[in-house]
């Protein structure tokens, strides 16, 4: 039997581009289901920061002139790890610095959808045959970047031999809203602006359109899959979703242990693992160090890496830092992203120097480096498709502090006394997103670290949970199987 030839389709990519956890899950599934036979390969746009890092790159094709540009070519390299990539080096559309969405001023570039209208049609066309060496026997979509692609399918007029089109939503918020009128420039048949189509709410979908048209529906845990089929965390399409459960599921995105594995990470201080968990502390001092946070053993030391947005619930950490501090906590916070955010970090960092520690950007070696020495790990979002810095966290000995939700809740599991007495608990769970609930998951973070028997339980147990990509990657093979009728 042939290996199942699979095309990922997605914005960006570890190591190349990363703006959030699709990157790492682009960078690293493809990998883990060639690990076990499948060929898996990802399809990108020559974004910058993609085109600077293609080795000896190989033209797979000139491809025809549309969106208005003409010129543009597939080409063909691979990740670090081996994984073959497409890419499509179409300057015009994709050539621009800093973020891969928007302009310097945060607003969305206005051909975005003729940006990614053309990587779903060359993910559309590559599934039937644009490259004479390889045709995938089924297409898998990443968030609303790649909705189009099963639509374009949908409509060749060779349709019938289409591939089957999974499709994952790594964050629903995140839609690809256009006008009625930037529809009329992507070449797609007039039938699709309905409500049975691309349509929503007189305006045109990506996601939704991904959503509708592809065979079957995903996203990265099992309970964000519940949860987005209730108006509260629906973001509109929850009827669509409810509809179409059948077909929905969720499987939980895994962490790349080549990247993310404390014993064996060049990045921190000092190597250290569950079974010698002595260099941790080494890491705690260095970061506090660098940062230039007292250098003391005694406190807990708090850490954010988040964009910092209203998803992440960081008004909460906002609001609770003092209580945080008068408790003896430091914080570290790294992020970027609201304006607002931003302002008020840096305002507490400067009322507390030695304390706080508030560094704006994205900066992936210090993000290690933030792992490795704090104590918790503060995520209290108000939803999580699957979250991917708890897991660091967890794996760096950083006891997690989630509110209970998507794929928080399906990881952490909170110090109460049951779970420390059955050895389950490795982190600390709040329920509602209120203030109250927060500031008290902190006194409890204090309140375990008094006992020092039960923090080295929940931190071993923390450090000793695997979420490797094994078993995503064969779920998701064992789906994909299905679909493909092998
Ligand atoms: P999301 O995809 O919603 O941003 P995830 O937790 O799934 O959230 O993934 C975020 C990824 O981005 C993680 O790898 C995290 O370490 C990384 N990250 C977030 N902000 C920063 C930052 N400012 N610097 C470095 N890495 C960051």
């Amino acid at each position: 039997m042939t290996a199942l030839r699979v095309l990922h389709v997605g914005a960006e990519c570890q190591p190349w581009l990363k703006t959030g956890g699709l990157a790492d899950v682009l960078g690293a599934l493809p990998a883990a289901q060639r690990a076990i036979g499948v060929d898996a390969r990802l399809l990108l746009p020559g974004f910058p920061a993609i085109c600077r890092h293609l080795l000896s790159p190989a033209v797979v094709c000139r491809l025809p002139a549309e969106f208005g540009v003409s010129g543009a070519m597939l080409v063909q390299s691979q990740l670090p790890n081996g994984t073959p990539v497409y890419v499509i080096d179409a300057p015009a559309l994709f050539d621009r610095p800093g973020n891969p969405y928007a302009d310097a001023n945060h607003h969305p570039y206005a051909d975005n959808h003729l940006r990614f209208a053309l990587l779903g049609r060359v993910a559309a066309e590559l599934a039937c045959g644009l490259s004479p060496d390889w045709r995938p026997d089924l297409l898998h979509g990443h968030d609303w970047h790649s909705g189009l692609a099963p639509v374009y399918l949908r409509y060749r007029s060779d349709a019938g031999r289409r591939p089957p089109c999974v499709f994952t939503v790594h964050n629903l918020a995140y839609q690809g809203l256009f006008s009625a009128a930037a529809f009329a420039e992507l070449d797609l048949p007039p039938h699709c602006f309905d409500i049975n189509g691309v349509e929503f709410h007189g305006q045109m979908s990506f996601i939704k359109a991904g959503l509708f048209y592809s065979e079957r529906l995903l996203t990265v845990s099992p309970s964000y899959a519940v949860e987005i089929q209730s108006p509260e965390h629906g973001c509109g399409l929850d009827g669509l979703l409810a509809g179409r459960r059948a077909v929905l599921g969720g499987i939980l995105n895994g962490v790349d242990e080549a990247q993310w594995d404390p014993a064996h990470d060049a990045l921190i201080a000092a190597p250290f693992a569950a079974d010698r968990p002595a260099g941790k502390a080494r890491c705690k001092l260095a970061l506090q160090a660098e940062l230039g946070l007292a250098q003391t053993a005694a406190p807990l030391l708090f850490g954010v890496v988040s964009r910092l947005t209203e998803q992440k619930g960081l008004n909460l950490v906002l609001a609770g830092a003092e209580a945080l501090l008068e408790a003896g906590g430091q914080l570290a916070v790294l992020g970027n992203g609201d304006v607002a955010l931003e302002a008020g970090f840096s305002a507490l960092a400067r009322r507390h120097p030695g304390s706080v520690a508030v560094v704006l950007g994205f900066d992936e070696a210090l993000s290690h480096r933030l792992f490795a020495g704090m104590d918790v790990a503060l995520v209290p979002s108000r939803f999580e498709p699957c979250g991917l810095t708890q897991l660091y966290a967890m794996r760096y000995g950083a006891l997690p502090l989630v509110r209970r939700t998507g794929g928080l809740a399906d990881t952490v599991c909170d110090a109460n006394l049951e779970n420390l007495a059955d050895g389950s608990a490795c982190g600390f769970v709040f329920e509602r997103f209120a203030q109250t609930d927060f500031d008290a998951a902190v006194r409890r973070a204090f309140a375990l670290r008094a006992r020092q028997d039960g923090w080295q339980a929940a931190q071993q147990r923390a450090m000793r949970l695997r979420f490797g990509w094994q078993g995503p990657a064969a779920q998701y093979v064992q789906l994909y199987q299905q679909l493909a009728g092998q």
